[in-house]
């Protein structure tokens, strides 16, 4: 089925259109000097009501120097007026990386024979979990690889459920992301009843050929299927859902131009937009060789794109993970990133136990490999603060909901406390003595920053109530 653009439809090939993105990216190589449009682009971004995909390629088009520094100034600070200072913690856990596809990319593709192959048994995941909860993380993202024989929707509905059962000393899974490969509605509504947070698919590439190539055989090849997930996510009851390329595959301006139009798709059928998108890049891996695919960029293009992104959807959150090093996340995070990973691990198990050579299950190299408390200081010697708050979604503050509370300006007088009090917990019950002395200080000056005084009030108590061995409190 191939028809015109269309940002309603429920086609693929309608809200991604091949040709809207070609005359997009025409448009946008035909005005990339013209400095009169990228001002006015760049004044209409202030307003902060978001930019549509063509007027976001013009501005990625562009290669001036000055304004390309306008362009970074404008994103840090959008970053600063809606997520202020704080930056969401999460991890990774590889369930299971059985996988009956053959994505190129990947090696966790069915042709691979030597990797380790590995599923969690629900004790396990209990051990993993335990791990993960020792370290202070409260959010995790699940993997798994598709494998409808070793990996079906009641696995891993099962794991949702152990995972939130699951409460070791101080410790609590509190949001449960979940990256598993598209499905049916059915399927989402069982997630959603399964009380996930954000329901994440990458899209890989948007470039339907690339797409078909890099997906030759397994039922990750049906492109539609796949692109359309969102929308039945969505029917299913997930409010939240998280969008992403895996920049490095495919030109990276056709790439950007198609996640801005998914993004305006999901807004204009669902009436909201992505909660979430992230940002990988293909990386080294088993049988992985990142050098064999046609898109890959340099870090400054890389920043360029999250910049870009931060400017033209300035009210969904971005997602970087440890596939970046320390310097590349220092420089993303200050032009707009969100939400990062921290002591990661990509292998089935590697929480509990690291992996002997012949043995390995990863699914790709880690450039970060820092422990949770080494990024926690380091996030706070930075001047922001680590946040370990999953309240929005736990008080029904999800899709439209979440939205509008960005949107009234109340995020500083709800994530920005409770960002600070789930910052406490993490340094009572786990962070080192370097980590805690950083943490008691910024805590006690960014206490100030709470607008309303019945809030700093209550958050101070909250914060008394935490230091008495209590738990769990929120905005
Ligand atoms: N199997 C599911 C799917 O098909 O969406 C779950 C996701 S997979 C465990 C997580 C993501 O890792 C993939 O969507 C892909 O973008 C990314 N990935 C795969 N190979 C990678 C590589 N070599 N480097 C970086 N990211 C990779």
């Amino acid at each position: 089925m191939k028809g015109m653009y269309d940002i309603q439809s429920l086609h693929a090939e309608e809200f991604i259109n091949n040709e809207e993105i070609l005359e997009t990216l025409a448009y946008a190589d035909a005005h990339k000097n013209d400095l009169a449009l990228i001002d006015e682009i760049i004044e209409k971004a202030k307003e902060r009501k978001g930019l549509s995909h063509r007027e976001a390629s013009v501005l990625l088009a562009c290669e001036d120097a000055e304004r390309i520094n306008r362009m970074y100034d404008l994103a840090e600070q959008i970053k600063k007026d809606f997520y202020g200072n704080r930056i969401v913690l999460f991890a990774p856990l590889y369930l299971s990386n059985y996988c009956v596809n053959g994505c190129l990319y990947c090696p966790y593709h069915i042709e691979n024979g030597h990797i380790a192959r590995k599923k969690l048994t629900q004790d396990e995941i209990r051990a993993e979990v335990i791990a993960l909860q020792d370290m202070g993380h409260k959010r995790l993202a699940l993997e798994a690889g598709e494998d409808p024989l070793n990996n079906p929707i009641e696995y891993i509905l099962e794991s949702i459920n152990t995972i939130y059962g699951i409460h070791h000393k101080n410790g609590s899974i509190r949001r449960v992301n979940v990256n598993i490969a598209a499905t049916t509605v059915e399927n989402y509504r069982k997630l959603h009843e399964a009380g996930i947070g954000t329901y994440i698919l990458f899209q890989e590439t948007y470039h339907k050929e690339t797409y078909e190539k890099l997906h030759p055989h397994g039922p990750k090849s049906n492109y539609a299927y796949h692109t359309e997930a969102m929308d039945r996510a969505m029917e299913g009851g997930i409010d939240d859902v998280g969008l992403g390329v895996l920049f490095g595959l495919e030109k990276y301006r056709y790439e950007f131009a198609g996640l801005l139009m998914h993004a305006e798709h999901l807004e204009a059928v669902h009436g909201v937009g992505p909660h979430t998108i992230s940002v990988p890049r293909v990386k080294p891996a088993d049988d992985i060789d990142p050098g064999e695919f046609d898109g890959g960029i340099d870090d400054d293009t890389f920043a360029k794109i999250c910049a870009l992104i931060r400017i033209a959807v300035p009210y969904t959150g971005m997602i970087i993970s440890t596939r970046e090093s320390q310097s590349v996340r220092e420089r993303v995070i200050r032009l707009g990133v969100s939400q990062i990973s921290g002591g990661s691990k990509t292998s089935v198990g590697g929480y509990v136990r690291p992996e002997a050579e012949d043995e390995r299950s990863e699914q790709f190299d880690v450039s970060d490999t820092r422990t949770l408390d080494e990024v926690v200081g380091w996030l706070m010697e930075m001047g922001y603060i680590p946040s370990f708050c999953t309240a929005c979604y736990r008080a029904g503050r999800t899709g439209d909901r979440f939205m509008s509370l960005l949107k009234a300006g109340q995020i500083q007088n709800c994530c920005h406390p409770n960002a600070l009090l789930t910052l406490k917990e993490y340094l009572l019950d786990y962070a080192s003595d370097r980590t805690r002395a950083l943490g008691e200080a910024m805590i006690a000056k960014e206490l100030s920053n709470i607008p309303s005084e019945k809030v700093r009030e209550n958050c101070a108590s909250y914060l008394k109530e935490i230091q008495n061995g209590n738990r769990d409190f929120r905005f």
